[in-house]
């Protein structure tokens, strides 16, 4: 197989705006005019080409931020929304009906699980929540009415590995479709590549990387595309979370610098790991021999990007985790705030933030414990002094045996 560069398909684009503009102009348009009523009428049947109806549908900057994001994941095209949650949840609802029901990673995104645990369940879609590490727990829970197999390539915020080829052959073996969230690991890994057939993100994380946004993407097949923005029944189209062209227009300029930023975030988080590992804490990055998906991860990535910037440690209890937060963000380290992909570190306690829509029972039994912080790991120029004053807020906290000691 021809070696998949994601960036480069990316750069390998071409779009110049109306007056030979270096970037496409911005479509500042809620509604587009047509030359003749029976073209509108075509187009609202789906039949006329390149002919734009309404934004809630699509606009010309949407497309151009979608073509760059079905470059970068190798799939026919892809949908932009309003954010994450504006991809994922029509997505799953497109594929499932009353009566279905979904295998889905147990470790992923707070919102994504309340979604499928709290209200599909409204719907008639029931789910079963298994360890994604294990294919035969997962093939396990497939059952006749199964449509979808749900997982994050990297998950949130665990950063446990799915094996994205197993999971794929599961998929076809059994007829099913297998959904991925790849907000995690952009570049990194290519889920398509590896069999997927269908892979979301969260444009609010790395892709646009200056948190001043939301943004979400479904990148797949024409086909699914053009039926999630059917207007009788297409449910991107008719729940309505689309995003604007502004916004397009400003991530996908963000988006040119993607694989720099990566490889930045990942050296940073692989030198902190490693620093963190050999200081005697508990730590959690995929890069590190220690975790059990490094091979995994090893065999799917795209080598050049690394291994992320998302990394989790334990530091025994929340109280511990909290002060240490709390001096962190004081000595200018980074921010205590959930989200990901910024130039500051941010640093949360996921229990009781990002994944506190998962009850407490069942974050014991994934392993989701109270002391646990998850790094999103800047773009620091200088991480070796970053690593120096960590370490003295920790010696601070108690977490460390003291610096020079
Ligand atoms: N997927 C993952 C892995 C996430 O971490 C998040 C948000 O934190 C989402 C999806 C949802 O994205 P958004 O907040 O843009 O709706």
């Amino acid at each position: 197989m021809k070696e998949f560069k994601p960036a480069n398909n990316i750069q390998d684009l071409q779009y110049f705006g109306e007056f030979g503009g270096v970037n496409p102009s911005i479509s500042d348009s809620s509604t587009y005019t047509f030359l003749s009523a029976k073209t509108m009428f075509d187009t609202f049947e789906g039949n006329a080409d390149g002919c734009y109806l309404y934004s809630r549908h699509s606009t010309p900057s949407n497309l151009y931020l979608g073509e760059a994001l079905a470059a970068m994941e190798g799939t026919e095209t892809a949908n932009v929304a309003a954010s994450g949650m504006g991809a994922i949840t029509p997505t799953i609802l497109q594929f499932c009906q009353a009566g279905d029901h979904v295998v889905s990673s147990r470790t992923i995104y707070g919102g994504t699980y309340a979604f499928l645990k709290n209200f599909t369940p409204r719907l008639g879609i029931e789910t079963t929540f298994v360890d994604i590490t294990k294919l035969d727990i997962v093939e396990a829970a497939i059952t006749k009415d199964t449509k979808i197999i749900f997982c994050e390539c990297v998950s949130n915020p665990l950063l446990e590995i799915a094996d994205i080829e197993g999971l794929s052959k599961l998929a076809k073996k059994h007829g099913l479709q297998l959904l991925v969230d790849n907000t995690f690991s952009p570049l990194t890994i290519s889920p398509v590549k590896l069999g997927a057939d269908v892979v979301m993100h969260s444009l609010t994380k790395f892709i646009n990387g200056s948190s001043d946004t939301m943004g979400g993407v479904t990148c797949g097949s024409q086909e699914l595309i053009d039926t999630l923005r059917n207007v009788n029944d297409g449910a991107s189209m008719l729940l309505g979370a689309s995003m604007d062209s502004l916004r397009a227009a400003s991530i996908l300029k963000n988006m040119r610098t993607l694989h720099i930023r990566m490889k930045q975030h990942s050296s940073n988080a692989m030198y902190l790991a490693k620093k963190f590992e050999a200081d005697g804490l508990r730590t959690v990055y995929p890069g590190l021999p220690s975790h059990p998906g490094h091979e995994l991860f090893k065999k799917m990535m795209n080598e050049e990007y690394g291994f992320g910037g998302m990394l989790t440690i334990d530091v025994g209890s929340l109280e511990k985790a909290n002060t240490l937060m709390e001096l962190m963000q004081e000595r200018n380290l980074g921010y205590l705030a959930v989200s990901l992909g910024f130039y500051k570190t941010l640093f949360s306690a996921p229990g009781s933030s990002t994944s506190s829509e998962i009850p407490e029972d069942e974050q014991a039994e994934m392993g989701l414990t109270d002391g646990l912080i998850r790094f999103s790991i800047g773009l620091d120029n200088d991480i070796e002094r970053t690593y120096e004053m960590m370490k003295e807020c920790m010696a601070e906290v108690g977490i460390l045996v003291p610096v020079n000691n």
